[in-house]
């Protein structure tokens, strides 16, 4: 769980958020678009899914999707905050993030009913989010034994193609 930040150092958060921006290339150029609230979100998580953990800013995961910034309140529900707060903007894992978007569709849109959106409201959407998105982890996992079973199974019968005599490669 992360410390509670105060006004200060929300400030001080926002000046670092600035300061890496600066450096116009890479992924942080992103962030001319998102903005700095959505930049402080992913320095108050230091840059892990805010959901599973998985750390985000390393080689292979920067560009292709990999990652996102995942609008805490979804944009359908709550158009008017998008990226404005930084409470509403939260580093994830693609995996993550599409779990989500289909618990986002499922939500009543009365999480947030006068528009502001604090750290209670962020820290409780955040909880049941990553218990949400545990749980249908373990779901699709528990039965995940037979999963394997079957691809296994689909494998060797693709190789034992392979192995045919008298067919060629086309060559
Ligand atoms: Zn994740």
């Amino acid at each position: 769980m992360n410390k509670q930040f105060s006004n200060d150092d929300w400030d001080r958060l926002r000046g670092i958020a600035e300061e890496l921006r600066r450096n116009d290339h890479g992924f942080w150029r992103d962030f001319k678009e998102k903005g700095i609230p959505a930049l402080m979100g992913w320095l108050y998580y230091r840059g892990k899914c805010v959901y599973c953990g998985e750390e985000l800013v390393r080689p292979g995961q920067l560009i292709g999707g990999a990652t996102k910034t995942d609008h805490l309140l979804s944009i359908s529900k709550s158009p008017n905050i998008g990226f404005s707060s930084h409470f509403n903007a939260v580093p994830a894992c693609a995996g993550c993030n599409s779990i989500k978007a289909v618990w986002d569709r499922k939500r009543k849109p009365s999480d947030c009913p006068d528009g502001v959106l604090t750290q209670e409201i962020h820290d409780r959407l955040v909880a049941e989010a990553r218990d949400v998105i545990k749980r249908e982890r373990a779901e699709a996992d528990a039965g995940f034994e037979s999963e394997r079973t079957n691809w296994m199974k689909a494998l060797e019968q693709r190789d034992a193609l392979e192995n045919q005599p008298g067919v060629g490669t086309g060559a």
